[in-house]
């Protein structure tokens, strides 16, 4: 069976099972603040169980792309090593919504592992939860029961709280789960140690394959447990590792899901993939997983940087680029070259990758050509770090310095123990580690915030209803509240039925405004929200904490939720004008202008987006004309909400990639023919309200991704006051002149003239002074030897290059001349300090050293050649005693 096959057959027989089929979410994690990538297929799905939302459908089925490389997942490390763990991977999924429960979901399983993929019975074994009596939750019985007489007792395994008991975080849902693991080794090995004596111990062919999760409970921030109302089904089966089994492979990477990037691997490198432990073959292994995690996550809208999600992405990518250099001598671009294979086999299934195809594998060559180079500027340093530590005996390269090059140079710690190890040297992997582990505690404590239990005031019947798009004020009710700790302090997230605030969201940020509070119709006080923001589906706001904040909310019994309109204006105002630009971009650079991410708050508008060179000042210009020119054009706003995403994308709405659209999606319009958009922002009523566009700014983001700033209304206005208050302040400065630009031509060519002058007086000056000084110089006999010639003289030059200068044409004109000038150059002392051959060679002086020595008289320092070297000082009353000393030490 091929791996499309088994896909296929999972959600055909879910589909057969009454189930839902809804496609993968993005990799990214939007709006879930505990998350940064979907690392599991329940991640979508969260709203459902918490109770904050209606599913589709009671019964869901899905393959997900999850990326465990962060947080409470991270697989990272062991990917290549092992042949069954991956950065990226596909996660099949069928769920239950307070639907079937245990008994459905155990036989489902079982039905379709041994009878569509007919998985031998003998070689499955399953895993129920066998109690924890300090939490208080009892062995799962009920599922030990469904489970008996399909697989025998002797096939069940009792399994720990760390294995079989899942929990969605610190709090909320959780239950037991029933994990079903698959044996693949050889009869031979089989009939030497039974597999049920293998499950969780880590062997590469007695693997995890499907975990079942009960959720049942809720845990509470005490950490006690209650029941749920209505019990849901999560389940998760690996998809690769599932192929592996079907198609009696000993490891993910020799099915069909990955042979085809390998062979691309093995063309490029010339070399042979053979399995194996050695180094070549991890090598292998972490690129092809790679490629996967790093194509996916760019076509899902994330660009490798320096922060946040964009960082990981740039580390996964650099970990395969330099085990792709280190292992199997790829010293130039290679992981680009893998993208297409990659687009092509999962064009049905994941068709983002390839409907970019051109963009992700440019943006990773640029990547990969950026790294290369800083490992060219890492391995040179690190030369010189090993060279002078040989030189002083010294066998470790501390653990400071190998962090320090991993920190600033993103020069990897492995890659510098292989490097210190050919040249004979370890490196303190302690200190290293101690260094990295502090440095992950520095940003902990940045990060750290706690949040309290949810305190419920009222229920939600489905999800809190956003009205903000049509009035600025609302009654609601309060459904709950927390409080949370943070960098800021104490603020309370407060959570109304419904709500007129917007919730920062698709680059909007959201709105600001008061609560009046209600009781029996009489005010009891006023609350100021400072932000409001999306967790999943639930609209939060942030309110200020005050003074008995808790009586306040519970003895409410309505609330007036008003926002800040003029605020909100402006953002409209730059939200509506951000559509235009981007119609307007592609209009003047082309449609593979794709939006990367944008800003849209009361001040400024920012937008970013995919393209590969400076937008011209001329192409600027001509954009801004559109925008302007629609906006006089006063287009009405057409805003239509609830259009099901088919009759969306016939409209030709732009949709954007890695943002996850639900079935009914909101479509604005500012004339049919120039700019559609699935967007859930607030606008403008028509185009006119936005007054003026006016660009701020034009720059790069990251490769591949430009970002143009700019303002409008009153905030381009005000810039344009601004400037024009500039223009009119140069003029009177220049006496009101007919043409500015001329004037100012004309100032600067003066200057340049007039400094050319200064300069040819100055040099007049320095040669006269040089003719005299020549005067001064005398002969130093000693012992009737050849001797040398000497000047120690008090100069005045206008800077220290005519020193510099001075002591140069001197030396020219004058044979063994020993010199030293000494100036005061507005204020500040400078010494330069000449020696002849004879000298440094028979009294074994030298320049650099006697010029320290007199700069103190100065009070500063110096150094040069040993023949020439000068000094600055910050005390000119010591010149003459420099001068002094540097006689007596020339004699
Ligand atoms: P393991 O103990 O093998 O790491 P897990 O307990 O982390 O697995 P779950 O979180 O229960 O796994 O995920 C459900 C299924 O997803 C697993 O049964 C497994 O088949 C698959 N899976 C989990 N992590 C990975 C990974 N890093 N790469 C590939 N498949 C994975
Ligand atoms: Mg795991």
């Amino acid at each position: 069976m091929t791996s499309h096959e088994i896909r296929r057959h999972f959600l055909d027989f879910f589909r057969s099972k009454e189930h839902l089929i809804v496609p993968s979410a993005p990799l990214v994690a939007k709006n879930d603040p505990t998350l940064m990538f979907n690392n599991s297929g329940m991640a979508q799905f969260k709203d459902f169980f918490l109770g904050n939302g209606t599913p589709p459908s009671k019964r869901v089925a899905d393959t997900q792309k999850c990326l465990r490389v962060s947080g409470k997942h991270n697989d990272l490390e062991d990917v290549g090593f092992d042949t069954y763990h991956h950065t990226m991977f596909e996660m099949l999924g069928n769920w239950s919504f307070g639907d079937y429960f245990k008994k459905e979901a155990i036989a489902w399983a079982w039905e379709l592992l041994t009878e569509v993929y007919k998985l031998p019975k003998d070689r499955l074994y399953v895993s129920v939860f066998q109690g924890d009596e300090k939490d208080n939750v009892p062995f799962d019985q009920e599922a030990f029961d469904l489970w008996k007489p399909i697989v025998g007792e002797d096939r069940i395994i009792y399994g720990n709280k760390k294995d079989n008991f899942w929990e969605m975080g610190d709090t909320g849902p959780c239950g037991p789960c029933s994990e079903i693991h698959v044996d693949l080794r050889s009869a031979e090995e089989v009939a030497e140690t039974p597999g049920k004596e293998l499950v969780n111990a880590d062997h590469p062919q007695v693997v995890e394959i499907w975990n079942l999760v009960f959720m049942q409970f809720n845990r509470k921030a005490d950490g006690s447990l209650e029941p749920l109302p209505a019990r849901h089904v999560d389940t998760g089966m690996g998809f690769e590792r599932l192929c592996m089994a079907i198609q009696g492979k000993k490891s993910n990477y020799d099915t069909d899901v990955f042979s085809g990037t390998i062979n691309v691997i093995e063309e490029l490198s010339g070399i042979k993939y053979e399995a194996g432990k050695s180094m070549t073959d991890v090598a292998m292994r972490v690129i092809a997983d790679h490629i996967r995690a790093v194509s996916f996550a760019i076509a899902d809208g994330l660009v490798p940087s320096n922060a946040k999600a964009g960082y990981v992405i740039r580390r996964i990518l650099r970990r395969a680029i330099r085990y792709g250099y280190s292992y199997l001598n790829l010293t130039e671009p290679f992981m680009t070259k893998l993208v297409p294979t990659l687009a092509m086999q999962f064009a049905d299934v994941f068709p983002e990758l390839n409907a970019q195809r051109d963009f992700v594998a440019t943006v990773i060559r640029e990547e990969e050509i950026a790294f290369l180079r800083t490992l060219g500027t890492g391995l040179g340093r690190l030369d010189q770090i090993i060279g002078q530590l040989t030189t002083e005996g010294k066998q470790e390269i501390p653990g400071e310095t190998v962090f320090e090059l991993n920190d600033t140079f993103g020069f990897p710690a492995d890659l510098t123990a292989l490097i210190a190890r050919e040249k004979g040297l370890s490196i303190d992997e302690a200190g290293f580690q101690k260094a990295l582990q502090e440095q992950k505690q520095r940003s902990r404590k940045d990060a750290q915030s706690s949040a309290g239990d949810w305190i419920d005031l009222a229920e939600l019947d489905d999800k809190v209803e956003f009205v903000g798009y049509d009035q600025p004020e609302a009654y609601a009710q309060i459904v709950k509240y927390r409080k949370i700790q943070n960098k800021q302090g104490t603020q309370v997230q407060v959570v109304l039925d419904k709500t007129p605030f917007y919730a920062e969201s698709g680059g909007q940020i959201g709105d600001t405004g008061t609560l009046e509070l209600f009781s029996n119709s009489d005010q009891i006080g006023t609350l100021t929200v400072l932000d409001t923001k999306k967790e999943n589906d639930l609209i939060i706001h942030i309110v200020q904490n005050v003074d008995g904040i808790d009586d306040l909310l519970t003895e409410a019994d309505s609330v007036y939720a008003v926002i800040n309109t003029a605020r909100r204006g402006l953002t409209s105002s730059n939200h509506s004008a951000t559509h235009l630009l981007h119609a307007a971009l592609r209009d003047v650079l082309g449609t593979h202008v794709a939006q990367k991410g944008s800003y849209v708050g009361p001040d400024a508008l920012r937008f970013d987006f995919s393209h590969f060179s400076k937008v011209t000042d001329e192409q600027l210009a001509e954009v801004e004309r559109i925008v302007n020119e629609k906006i006089r054009e006063d287009i009405k706003l057409d805003e239509k909400r609830n259009v099901p995403i088919a009759d969306a994308k016939n409209m030709g709405a732009t949709a954007l990639f890695g943002e996850k659209y639900g079935d009914f999606v909101r479509v604005i319009t500012f004339d049919p023919n120039y700019s559609v958009e699935l967007c859930g922002g607030t606008h403008v009523p028509a185009t006119g309200h936005i007054g003026l566009f006016k660009f701020t700014g034009e720059g790069s983001v990251s490769t591949g991704v430009r970002r143009v700033e700019a303002k409008t209304s009153a905030g381009a206005e005000q810039l344009v006051n601004e400037q024009m208050a500039v223009v009119s302040e140069l003029k009177e400065l220049l006496k009101a002149p007919k043409d500015l630009v001329k004037a100012v031509q004309a100032l600067m060519e003066e200057r340049t003239a007039l400094q050319k002058q200064v300069e040819a007086l100055q040099n007049e000056k320095v040669q006269q002074l040089k003719n005299q000084l020549l005067e001064k110089v005398e002969a130093v006999n000693r012992n009737g030897g050849p001797g040398h010639t000497r000047l120690v003289e008090r100069v005045e030059v206008p800077n220290a290059d005519a020193l510099k200068q001075l002591a140069y044409d001197l030396k020219a004109k004058v044979d063994n001349l020993a010199l030293v000038l000494g100036a005061d150059i507005n204020g500040k002392p400078q010494l330069a300090v000449m020696l002849p051959d004879s000298l440094i060679q028979t009294k074994n002086l030298n320049a650099g050293q006697v010029v320290k020595e007199l700069a103190k008289n100065i009070k500063g320092g110096g150094g040069g050649q040993p023949f020439f070297a000068t000094a600055g000082g910050s005390d000119s009353s010591g010149l003459d005693a420099a001068l002094a000393q540097g006689k007596e030490l020339l004699g």
